[in-house]
């Protein structure tokens, strides 16, 4: 007895239509699965994002910090810690709501400042609060001091408007330091939010770095911020 291996057309049309439906399912599957890689990214990188601001949020610090101290392209990395000064006054003053406007005004200009100065090399994070961390990498120190140096003037200079109306100045303080070698980043953080804690224990509304210790001669700055409540 032989194995018998004629087809009927009816047989091969069925087994067509079987793979062509077959590859249909895996195609779709296919789309599916991609499609839902593409939803996780998204939700990961909204997971990143502060909602008022917009900013990178602290997760995304964290998530940064890996990534720089594993990409051997880096060179150097100045870490900065800023803390708008006297905030709770904001709120005290003119409400809440009015605070997230501030918020809201500072974080867009310091996000368009440093990504327009540094691409791709300077990003802003909202570490908490009215508090943020900048991280520049590839760039010296002394850059990144004149361009926090002229986003202070700017904001010493030109008030805030409110939408209804109200006119508030802000100041903010601010540290800057390199990181030494190959320590942790966490290292560099830490060693910038203790700078910090030198310029709001020593007048506010100054930047110090590794390099620039003294507060800068502006002695009417903080009665001229505190004259606005
Ligand atoms: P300093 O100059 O010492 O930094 O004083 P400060 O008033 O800025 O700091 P303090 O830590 O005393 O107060 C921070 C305030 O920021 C208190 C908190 O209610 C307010 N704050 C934190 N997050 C938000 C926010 O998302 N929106 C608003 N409107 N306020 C916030
Ligand atoms: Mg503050
Ligand atoms: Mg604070």
């Amino acid at each position: 007895m032989g194995i018998n291996h004629s087809f009927s057309p009816v047989s091969v049309a069925a087994s067509t239509l079987g793979l062509f439906v077959i590859a249909m399912f895996e195609e779709q599957r296919f789309y599916s699965e991609k499609k839902n890689e593409q939803k996780i990214k998204l939700l990961e990188k909204e997971s990143e994002r502060d909602d008022l601001t917009g900013l990178l949020n602290y997760r995304a610090l964290s998530q940064e910090i890996n990534r720089l101290a594993n990409n051997s392209e880096i060179h150097n990395i100045v870490i900065g810690a800023l803390d708008i000064d006297h905030f709770k006054n904001i709120n005290d003053t003119y409400g809440h709501f009015v605070g997230n406007e501030v918020l809201n005004y500072f974080s867009t200009v310091f996000r368009e400042q440093i990504h327009s100065a540094f691409p791709k090399h300077g990003y802003v994070y909202r570490f908490g609060g009215e508090e943020f961390t900048i991280v520049v990498s590839n760039h010296s120190l002394e850059e990144v001091y004149q361009l926090l140096q002229s986003i202070e003037k700017f904001f010493n200079n030109k008030s805030i408007i409110t939408k209804e109306g109200m006119k508030l100045t802000i100041s903010f303080s601010c540290s800057l330091t390199d990181r030494l070698n190959d320590e942790l980043l966490d290292t560099t953080l830490k060693r910038a939010d203790k700078m910090l804690y030198g310029v709001k224990n020593n007048g506010r509304g100054w930047i110090v770095t590794d390099q620039h210790h003294q507060r800068p001669q502006k002695p009417s700055l903080e009665r001229k911020i505190n004259n606005n409540y």
